[in-house]
């Protein structure tokens, strides 16, 4: 009952000077109660499906509802105009059900969906049921006089109640924690309180004793007592629900966790991939506790093998990697988690993983078993098809070469008859224990079943040395007699070879063709290998016999030592020699180191042939009158002998030549093989004062490389550019960009096999330190080198422009090669 004046003004007025301010803290209380409650509930309801969601919903509306009317009730009670007050019992009944209804309402629209507009547009219906519901309740009042309204204070208390119960949804609508949950409750029940008395103070009574107040028939007091008991009752109710509904929850969860633990898979719960749980079999698979595994990313220990196929059900293989030790190849299966009743657990994800290492062992072994032979463990012919494919594959990418060798043991079949099947199986063990060992991977060995058995080999050699040497090995090694019990068996071999890629490109072609060889093997007396061509066997026959040939030549001095001049390209000055080996055969004539250097190499020939040739060419040199330098080749496998460095020393003692005037040219390629053991010798013997040439650099790697890691003296570009000098662009390039290189490393650079008066003018024009080739003089015996040893002698006429002379023995050499 007011007289005008602002609103809030008269809202405290209202409020202090017309109310039993000890009923209003009872309203407070438990309007604060019950929106608390109300907001336990609508959590819990948000967490539920179906009839337990519409039943969570229901005790909402009803807490709800209850306690808004509770509030205004008991406010109603605690407000004494001074004039007698009753209540219609119709109106204050049907004040209650329009909140209760609008609550559910409310919180059924907010819910719907997560957005902050569900929130809003339930929370604006849940301040419009407080009004309603303040309103209806209101009609019901009856007092000795007329209520004059004042409408704008009416809004405003509307727009309160909306804003506090809007506000209570938006912040508290997705409560999960109590103290979340207290707090939207808070806001409701502001909305809830300042939306009554400002309603309250709306209110202008005009006194009227001729208006009927209806009996009531309780006590104002008894009245709250009832209606506050009542409402009490159903809120505790509610956080009662709350309270047991979490425990069997709870213990739901006890029970699942033990039973997931009793599970034999892996089992782990990942929420936006990081684990979240995992029961003790993934614990044991990670090697880790789970406390360590929560909130870890689900990477960190799982990884599939393919990235693509993540949906939900689809089996997929992958690794964990454990804290400790070795991956783990397992398979997966992931689920999105459901329980029913629960929506909050959802975006979590459930893997369960399963453990394939026994799996995959046991796979392994019956791979293993389909193929192998058994008795002799070698691959059998069911795999050696692929086996073999997939060699031609590699050397086809690789360069290497490969040959496939046909085995027939030579009268098994009678060693099995006569000594019986347990020495037969021995020899046959006996012979893939040999057969192995005679090879390296990735050539291998496999049994094609009885007494045949076959070798492929990949090999970085030539072929058919390569094949015929490891076939001359094979018939050799299988040609030891097996022991078996105290009697010597004594077997032979007898073998075909096919080489790829002349034989045959397939694995079916190239087992045939070295089928047929051996077959040939067998006709011509067994104990011998066959090439598929007759022409391999011809060629083989003809190395091995000139290898017999050289071993003897070595031995009765055939060899000699030819002297080619290098020049100095500024003033045509001879200012050394490189020594180039010849072989005088008694038969054949002159024969070019080209053609028999390989062979030395192959038959072991190639040491006591370079000691020769460093002993011969120091010698010589020593003899000379000018102190020129003396080049001589080491071949790649003289490189990496430990002995080198002392075999030249004592060479440099005995022929009394200076160390500075030695050099020693090596080809790129040579360093290869064991770098580390060619670049100490290399090391050592630049100690003892010896120069160092890189030879024919152009034609393998050319790696800058190569030439950092070593100080070479000199850089010799090879012929087959310096030949195409003008006539092709890209060697003139090469040319100038070596010539390049050796000035700005500070390396002299050799122009070889240089011909043309054109090719002198172009090398010099480009800075090239020294010149060798058949435009300077070509390789000539030793004592036909006067004119340029002698202390008198002149610079070379070719590069001062002179016509060029030839010498006869390289007139020969040329002859031979030509034909
Ligand atoms: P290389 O070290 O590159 O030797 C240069 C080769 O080029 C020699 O062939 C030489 O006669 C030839 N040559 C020189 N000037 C010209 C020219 O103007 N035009 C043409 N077309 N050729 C020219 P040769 O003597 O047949 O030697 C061939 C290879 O044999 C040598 O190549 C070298 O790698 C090797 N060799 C020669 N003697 C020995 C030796 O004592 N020990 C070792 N390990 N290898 C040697
Ligand atoms: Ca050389
Ligand atoms: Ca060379």
């Amino acid at each position: 009952m007011t007289l005008g004046g602002p609103c809030v003004l008269k809202f405290l007025t209202c409020l202090t000077t017309e109310h039993d301010l000890r009923l209003v803290l009872v309203a407070g209380l438990v309007c604060i109660a019950g929106c608390f409650t109300t907001f336990r509930l609508y959590s819990r309801m948000r967490g539920a499906r179906g009839v337990v969601r519409a039943a969570w919903l229901l005790l909402t509306g009803l807490v709800a509802g209850s306690s808004v009317w509770a509030t205004h009730f008991i406010a109603m009670v605690a407000y004494t105009p001074g004039l007698k007050t009753g209540y219609s019992p119709t109106g204050t009944l049907l004040s209650l059900m329009i909140a209760a209804l609008f609550m559910a309402s409310g919180f059924a629209v907010a819910s719907a969906q997560r957005s902050t507009t569900n929130d809003f547009a339930g929370g604006v219906l849940l301040g419009l049921g407080v009004a309603a519901m303040h309103y209806t309740g209101m009609s019901a009042f009856v007092t000795q006089g007329h209520l004059v309204w004042e409408h704008a204070t009416v809004g405003l208390s509307a727009i309160l109640g909306v804003a506090g119960a809007t506000s209570a949804l938006v912040i508290g609508g997705n409560a999960r924690t109590v103290k979340q949950q207290a707090m939207g409750g808070s806001l409701l029940c502001l909305g809830i309180v300042a939306l009554h008395f400002t309603g309250m103070s709306a209110i202008t009574i005009i006194p009227d004793a001729g208006v009927a107040v209806p009996e009531q028939l309780l006590s104002g007091f008894v009245l709250t007592l009832a209606v506050g008991s009542i409402t009490g009752m159903i809120i505790l109710g509610g956080l009662g629900a709350v309270a047991i509904e979490s425990q069997t929850s709870r213990s739901a969860l006890e029970r699942i966790r033990r039973l997931a633990n009793a599970a034999y898979e892996g089992l782990v719960v990942v929420q936006s991939g990081k684990i979240n749980d995992a029961n003790a079999a993934f614990c044991e698979l990670v090697g880790a506790e789970l406390p360590e595994l929560v909130g870890r990313p689900l990477t960190g220990v799982l990884t599939f093998d393919d990235k693509t196929n993540d949906r939900e059900g689809v089996r997929r293989e992958g690794k964990i990697q454990p804290f400790a030790g070795r991956e783990i190849p397992v398979e997966v299966f992931s689920r999105l988690m459901d329980d029913g009743a629960r929506v909050e657990t959802s975006g979590l994800t459930v893997l369960a993983v399963r453990d394939l290492r026994e799996r995959r062992a046991a796979e392994e072994k019956i791979r293993y078993l389909a193929e192998h032979d058994g008795l002799t463990g070698l691959p059998n012919r069911n795999s050696l098809q692929a086996r073999l494919a997939a060699a031609v594959e590699r050397v086809e990418a690789s360069g290497e070469s490969l040959s496939v060798i046909c085995i027939d043991l030579d009268h098994f079949k009678e060693a099995n008859d006569q000594h019986g099947h347990v020495a037969g199986d021995l020899i046959l063990v006996e012979t893939a224990r040999r057969l192995q060992s005679a090879i390296q991977a990735p050539s291998f060995a496999a049994r094609l079943g009885g007494d045949e058995f076959i070798v492929v080999q990949v090999a970085g050699g030539d072929q058919p040395t390569a094949a015929a040497e490891l076939s001359g090995r094979l018939i050799e090694m299988l040609s030891v007699p097996v022991n078996y019990e105290g009697q010597e068996l004594a077997l032979g071999s007898s073998l075909g070879v096919s080489l790829f890629p002349d034989d045959g490109r397939t694995a079916e072609a190239l087992m045939a063709n070295a089928d047929m060889a051996l077959y040939r093997a067998k006709e011509s007396g067994r104990g011998v290998y066959r090439f598929f061509k007759r022409e391999m066997d011809d060629s083989i026959r003809e190395r091995r016999n000139l290898a017999r040939d050289l071993r003897q030549g070595i031995a009765d001095d055939e060899l000699v030592v030819h002297y080619q001049p290098l020049a100095r390209a500024a003033d045509g000055e001879v200012c050394g020699f490189e020594a180039l080996v010849r072989w005088k055969h008694p038969t054949r004539g002159m024969i070019p180191p080209l053609e028999f250097i390989p062979v030395a190499e192959e038959n072991g020939l190639i040491g006591p042939l370079g000691d020769w040739v460093l002993r011969r060419a120091c010698a010589d040199a020593a003899t000379w009158e000018k102190p020129l330098r003396i080049a001589v080749n080491l071949s790649p496998i003289q490189l990496h002998n430990p002995a080198l460095p002392s075999l030249v020393h004592e060479v440099l003692i005995t022929s009394g030549l200076s160390p500075a005037r030695l050099e020693l040219e090596i080809t790129e390629s040579a360093l290869f093989k064991d770098y580390q053991r060619a670049l100490d010798n290399l090391r050592r013997l630049k100690a003892l004062g010896v120069r160092i040439a890189m030879d024919d650099f152009g034609t393998g790697f050319s790696s800058l490389s190569t030439l950092q890691s070593f100080p070479f003296d000199k850089i010799k570009i090879d012929k087959s550019f310096v030949e195409n000098i003008h006539r092709h662009d890209r060697a003139t390039v090469i040319v100038r960009a070596v010539l390049g290189l050796g000035r700005s490393l500070e390396i002299p650079v050799v122009a070889e096999g240089v011909e043309t008066q054109e090719q002198i003018v172009f090398l010099r024009g480009e800075n090239c330190t020294e010149l060798q080739g058949y435009a300077i003089g070509r390789p000539t015996p030793v004592d036909s080198l006067e004119a340029w040893t002698m202390a008198s002698a002149q610079p070379s006429a070719a590069v001062l422009g002179a016509e060029v002379e030839q010498t006869q023995d390289q007139a020969q050499i040329q002859g031979k090669r030509s034909a």
